[in-house]
């Protein structure tokens, strides 16, 4: 390592322990998304952001795309008030199913709702307001997700995008496929749309977080 990575590593452990780190629970979630799925799922200083602006907006309602195994939606539900609720969709049953048996261990069933299916089909039976949506699903569904999150979440809320660096790719000219132009998409609406301010993070692959204009 170099000089400038330890550095780094050193204030990562300094700042992690302080605040992102995990519980036993989360620890035993991420080997069991390594056993059997893609390990997909934010990353614990992404988690304590969700978490952090679940407070900051006083959220009691949070809308989630992309479950996965629960691990983010484990980050927000926690975050939430005792009468807050996370609505999270899935399209994979045997991710819904796993998510489902997490959310019970860590006794957020009944605060959470795994929504099984096409996030664009379940999306369009979702009713407003949401104070915090958190896009994850599918790439080149985000600008789709983008005008359903600002259907539904209210005026001073927030919305919230993963991967938005797409490891690398999000500037390269040479790279032209779905997922990724899907992003820049997503990236070029939230940056000059009206009543949006954005920026992106730093974290993880890149989260972008954007306030819905107006006031709460
Ligand atoms: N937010 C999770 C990670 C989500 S990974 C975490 O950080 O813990 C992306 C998830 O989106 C995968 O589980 C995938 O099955 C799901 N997905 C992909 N396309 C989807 C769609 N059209 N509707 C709903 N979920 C979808
Ligand atoms: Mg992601």
């Amino acid at each position: 390592m170099t000089d400038d990575q330890t550095t780094q590593a050193a204030i990562d452990e300094y700042l992690g322990t302080r605040f992102w780190s995990e519980d036993q629970l989360l620890r035993d979630l991420q080997a069991d998304i390594a056993a059997r799925a893609p390990r997909i799922n934010i990353s614990p200083q992404a988690g304590a952001v969700l978490a952090t602006l679940t407070h900051a907006v006083r959220a009691t309602r949070i809308l989630e795309i992309g479950t996965l195994f629960g691990y983010s939606g484990i980050w927000m539900a926690r975050a939430l008030p005792e009468n807050g609720h996370l609505d999270t969709l899935e399209i994979s049953p045997v991710h819904a199913e796993a998510a489902r048996e997490w959310f019970a261990r860590a006794g957020l069933a009944d605060k959470v709702t795994v929504h099984l299916g096409d996030a664009r089909e379940t999306l369009a039976r979702l009713s407003p307001a949401y104070d915090m949506v958190f896009i994850d699903a599918d790439k080149e569904s985000y600008p789709h997700y983008l005008d359903q999150a600002l259907r539904l979440v209210r005026p001073g809320g927030l919305i919230l995008a993963d991967n938005i660096h797409q490891r690398g790719r999000l500037a390269d000219s040479e790279v032209d496929e779905p997922g990724v132009r899907g992003i820049r998409t997503y990236v070029e609406r939230i940056a000059v749309e009206p009543k949006l301010r954005s920026t992106v993070l730093p974290v993880g692959d890149g989260l972008s977080l954007t306030v819905v204009g107006g006031s709460a």
